[in-house]
C-alpha cells in the first residue's frame, strides 16, 4: 500500500531522494516569487505530491485485538505546581507495529520503556518520523474526554503518507488513544487547565541505509501530565519578525507535522531568544507575508482601512501554513459567535506591513498565537527592521477581549462545561 504514493513521488528510490519535481518546485517556485508574486504562483503552478490513500487489503488496526500489560513500577503524578511541559510521563504506552508484508498487528498497551533500535534504523538518517499532539481533559464528573480528536488523526494520517509511512483507520486509532487515556486517567489532574498531553508518533524501523520507503514501522503514544501553559494567567508575549530564515515554502511540507521540520527553527528561536523576544514571527518572501508564530498559527484583529469593520484575520491553507486544529476551532467559533456581532472572519494572505500600518494608524486591535498547548498566546510587540510594533494591548494588559473569549470559549468545551460535538468522551 505504501508504494502508491511512492511512485507518484520518483519511481526510483535515487530519485526519491531528491525529487526532481520538488527541486524544481521549490527553486522555480522562489523566482517566479520573485517577479511576479505569489497569487500567480499558485495560479500557475498546483503543488501535487498528494499520496493516494491507502487501498492496502492487509490487516489495519484493529481495536479488539489489544493486549494490556500493566506497570509493576507504577509512578505518581508529580504535584500540579512542578508539572513542566513534556518532562514527566505516564505508567504506560500504546504501541502497534506494521510491516509491509502483514500490515497492522496487534495493539499493545504496556509499561512506559524505551525502544531498541538498530543505528542503522532509517528514522535516524532519513527522518521517517511524525507525530500529532493533542490532549486528554478531566471533566467535573470524572469523565475523560479529547478535543477534535477526528482532526488530530487525519492530519496524522497526511503527515504519514507524504513520508511514504503507512495510514491507518482513523477511528480505530481514535479508540485505542480513548482507551490508553482512560488507564492513564490517574495522570490527568482534575482541575480547569490541566490536562494530560498525548503524542501520537509513528517512525521508519526499518534497517537500511537505503533511500526508499521503509518496509516497517512503528505508531506509538506517550502521556505527559500538564498544566496551564500560563499558571498565573495570560502573559503576552514579545515576537521578532524573522526575515533571515524560512520555516516553510510553496511545495515544501510545513503543512505536515514532520519531526524535520521542527530541529532548523531551533537556532533562530535561539536567535531571537538571545535579543529579547520569546518567539519568531515567521514571515515568507520578499512580500513578507506572515505565516506563523514559533510553533503556532497567528491571528490579527484590526479594522479595516476601508470600511471600519473589525476583522480577524489569519493566513490561508496554502501549503506554508500548519493547519492547526485550534486554528480551525478559533476561526468556526468566530463565524458562529463573533460574525453575528459585526465581525468579518477572513483567511488570506497578509504582509508584515499591513499590520505595521494597521499599529500606526490605531486599526490593531489584538493580536494572538493558537496552538493545542497553550489554546491561546496573546502578543504584546513584534520587533520588524528595526521598529516595534505595538499589538493593542495597553502597558497593564496581559491579553484582548478576543483572545481571552477564545481561551474560554475552548476551554468551556474541551472540559466538558459546554456540551459540544467537538468534546469526545472516552468510553
Ligand atoms: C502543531 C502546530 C500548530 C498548532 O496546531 P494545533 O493542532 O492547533 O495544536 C501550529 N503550527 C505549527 C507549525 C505546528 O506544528
Amino acid at each position: 500500500m505504501l508504494r502508491l504514493p511512492l511512485r507518484r513521488l520518483g519511481s526510483s528510490a535515487a530519485a526519491l531522494a531528491t525529487p526532481p519535481s520538488m527541486t524544481a518546485s521549490a527553486s522555480s517556485g522562489a523566482r517566479l516569487l520573485l517577479s511576479r508574486g505569489a497569487a500567480a504562483i499558485s495560479a500557475r503552478r498546483a503543488y501535487s505530491a498528494k499520496p493516494a490513500a491507502s487501498t492496502s487489503q492487509l490487516p489495519g488496526i484493529e481495536p479488539s485485538k489489544l493486549t494490556i500489560t500493566e506497570t509493576t513500577k507504577p509512578g505518581t503524578l508529580p504535584p500540579h505546581n512542578e508539572l513542566v511541559f513534556g518532562r514527566a510521563f505516564s505508567d504506560h504506552m500504546l504501541t502497534i507495529e506494521w510491516d509491509e508484508s502483514q500490515g497492522w498487528q496487534s495493539p499493545e498497551i504496556k509499561p512506559y520503556q524505551n525502544l531498541s533500535l538498530d543505528p542503522a534504523t532509517c528514522v535516524f538518517h532519513y527522518a521517517f518520523e511524525c507525530f500529532e499532539g493533542m490532549k486528554a481533559y478531566k471533566d467535573k464528573q470524572g469523565r475523560i474526554r479529547l478535543f477534535r480528536p477526528d482532526k488530530n488523526m487525519e492530519r496524522f494520517n497526511k503527515s504519514a503518507a507524504r513520508i511514504a509511512l503507512p495510514t491507518f483507520d482513523q477511528q480505530a486509532l481514535t479508540d485505542l488513544i480513548a482507551q490508553f487515556a482512560k488507564i492513564e486517567s490517574r495522570f490527568i489532574p482534575d482541575e480547569r487547565g490541566y490536562s494530560l498531553y498525548l503524542r501520537p508518533t509513528m517512525i521508519g524501523t526499518q534497517k537500511t541505509l537505503g533511500v526508499g520507503p521503509p518496509g516497517s514501522a512503528l505508531l506509538y503514544v506517550i502521556a505527559s501530565p500538564v498544566g496551564p501553559y500560563y499558571p498565573t494567567g495570560f502573559k503576552a508575549i514579545s515576537l521578532e519578525a524573522t526575515d533571515y530564515a524560512v520555516r516553510a515554502w510553496p511545495g515544501g511540507v510545513g503543512d505536515k507535522k514532520l519531526g524535520a521540520n521542527y530541529a532548523p527553527c531551533i537556532v533562530p528561536q535561539r536567535e531571537a531568544m538571545s535579543r529579547g523576544f520569546q518567539q519568531n514571527l515567521w514571515l515568507f518572501g520578499e512580500e513578507e507575508y506572515v505565516t506563523e508564530v514559533g510553533t503556532m498559527n497567528f491571528f490579527v484583529a484590526i479594522r479595516n482601512k476601508e470600511t471600519g469593520a473589525k476583522e480577524l484575520l489569519t493566513a490561508p491553507l496554502d501549503g506554508t501554513i500548519l493547519g492547526g486544529v485550534t486554528r480551525d476551532s478559533v476561526l468556526a467559533l468566530a463565524r458562529e459567535r463573533l460574525a453575528p456581532e459585526g465581525w468579518t472572519i477572513t483567511e488570506r494572505k497578509y504582509t508584515m506591513k499591513e499590520i505595521a500600518d494597521a499599529a500606526a494608524e490605531g486599526r490593531l486591535i489584538e493580536a494572538f498565537g493558537s496552538g493545542t498547548a497553550a489554546i491561546v498566546s496573546p502578543v504584546r510587540t513584534i520587533s520588524w527592521h528595526g521598529q516595534t510594533v505595538q499589538c493593542g494591548l495597553k502597558e497593564d494588559e496581559e491579553s484582548g477581549a478576543i483572545t481571552t473569549q477564545m481561551k474560554n470559549w475552548i476551554e468551556g468545551i474541551q472540559y466538558g462545561e459546554e456540551e459540544h460535538p467537538w468534546s469526545y468522551v472516552c468510553e
